[in-house]
């Protein structure tokens, strides 16, 4: 058997490392019991509590009795005065911003709509006033926030920060966004595909909590997939893993904003559910054709049947690819709920390769609205490194 004999240095060095690996859980989790977080680190519950305990009259933990299946128990969080972070999503018709701390609690949040063929200075110059707004609201100063995430409606190249499709965000194609980003805000940026961070978000606090691979399909005015394989957010080598929206799904169809011809998105994206309609019910919005369903409207529930029927298809060629163990659906026509998702588990089940274990979990988003731009704080949240804080 091996045996360790530590000097000081490496018992303080081990001390440390502890200490990183006690603020790191509790950030990556939000919060956690000491018995929780003796589970997620591997430390002994005795060693836990003294670091806890050191932690937290140094001002980093913030401590609160709770209890766990009847019993008392200690909830550990990062305190609130450790920083801020923003989140903010932009995504086709919706700027969305949160204000969250450290411990994954939203304390401040603004969203509003935005017009068609946004553009990329405009929107920008919109979100540093909406940021500067949400910090006065709770008193903070914007030397509290430490980091940004950002979540954009098309995919990102991870290394330089761009849009690597042209088409798909034309006001934003071309630009450096996660370079203006830093000039405006000086803070580091972590920019990513919305789909991606919605995924991060639904993984970490929503549905797909416990899935061992899991995919996240936002069905919006764009469909999207955000793919998290081995617990890590699947890219792909240019940043446009899980395009979902533009799997051709019918060679001669229309023509997509991406060039191509018969994506799924020219078939079940809000443009197409919209043109539907146009004869029969006027100008509906997406939220329309999903409340007039839920109000029984026949031929809304038919479409959305259809689009669940055609998303099927689309997930089942997913499904053959990554194999995930979880499937969840979000976005607003996610909100159809089982109008929706039942035909959608059909056409998997038809589509795609038996195994005995069936087809994955397919269930609606926890989050709802807000997975992106949780998943944009989330994002910032791992970005901000806070272990030189605790030496
Ligand atoms: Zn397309």
């Amino acid at each position: 058997m091996n045996s360790i004999v530590a000097s000081p240095g490496s018992q303080s060095s081990l001390r440390e490392a502890n200490r990183a690996r006690i603020v790191d859980a509790v950030k990556y989790h939000g919060g956690l019991t000491q018995v929780e977080l003796a589970g997620v680190t591997g430390l002994s519950p005795a060693t836990v509590s003294n670091i806890v305990k050191e932690l937290s009259s140094s001002g980093l933990l913030h401590t609160a009795p709770t209890s766990r299946s009847g019993r008392r128990a200690l909830h550990v969080t990062l305190a609130h005065g450790v920083g801020l972070v923003v989140g903010l999503q932009i995504s086709d018709t919706r700027m969305r911003l949160v204000l969250a701390d450290l411990g994954h609690q939203v304390i401040a949040e603004r969203s509003m709509p935005l017009a068609r063929d946004h553009r990329c200075d405009s929107e920008l110059e919109r979100a540093g006033v909406l940021v500067a707004d949400m910090v006065d609201s709770v008193g903070a100063s914007f030397a509290d926030v430490l980091a940004i995430g950002v979540g954009l409606p098309a995919p990102i190249d991870p290394r330089s920060g761009t849009i690597v499709t042209p088409g798909l965000l034309r006001g934003w194609h071309g630009i450096p966004i996660r370079d203006e980003l830093g000039a405006r805000f000086n803070r580091p940026i972590f920019l990513d595909n919305e789909a991606n961070l919605g995924a991060l978000a639904e993984f970490r606090m929503g549905a797909a909590r416990g899935a061992r691979q899991a995919a996240y399909i936002r069905v919006s005015y764009g469909i999207g997939a955000g793919l998290i394989i081995e617990g890590q957010i699947f890219r792909g080598s240019s940043g446009k893993a899980g395009e979902i929206g533009h799997m051709t799904i019918d060679e001669h169809g229309s023509i997509c904003r991406c060039g191509n011809r018969g994506c799924l998105e020219t078939v079940i994206g809000a443009a197409a559910l919209i043109e539907l309609f146009r004869a029969s019910h006027g100008e509906l919005k997406l939220r329309d054709i999903v409340l007039q369903a839920e109000a029984g409207d026949a031929s809304c529930r038919r479409v959305i049947a259809d689009a669940g029927r055609h998303l099927g298809i689309a997930a089942a060629g997913l499904c053959n690819l990554v194999d995930p163990d979880r499937i969840v659906v979000g976005g607003e026509l996610a909100e159809a709920g089982e109008t929706l998702l039942a035909p959608l588990r059909h056409a998997l089940e038809r589509s795609t390769l038996w195994t005995a274990g069936g087809i994955p979990d397919v269930v609606q988003s926890d989050l709802g609205d807000k997975a992106e731009v949780m998943g944009a704080a989330l994002a910032a949240i791992d970005a901000v490194r806070i272990a030189s804080s605790i030496a």
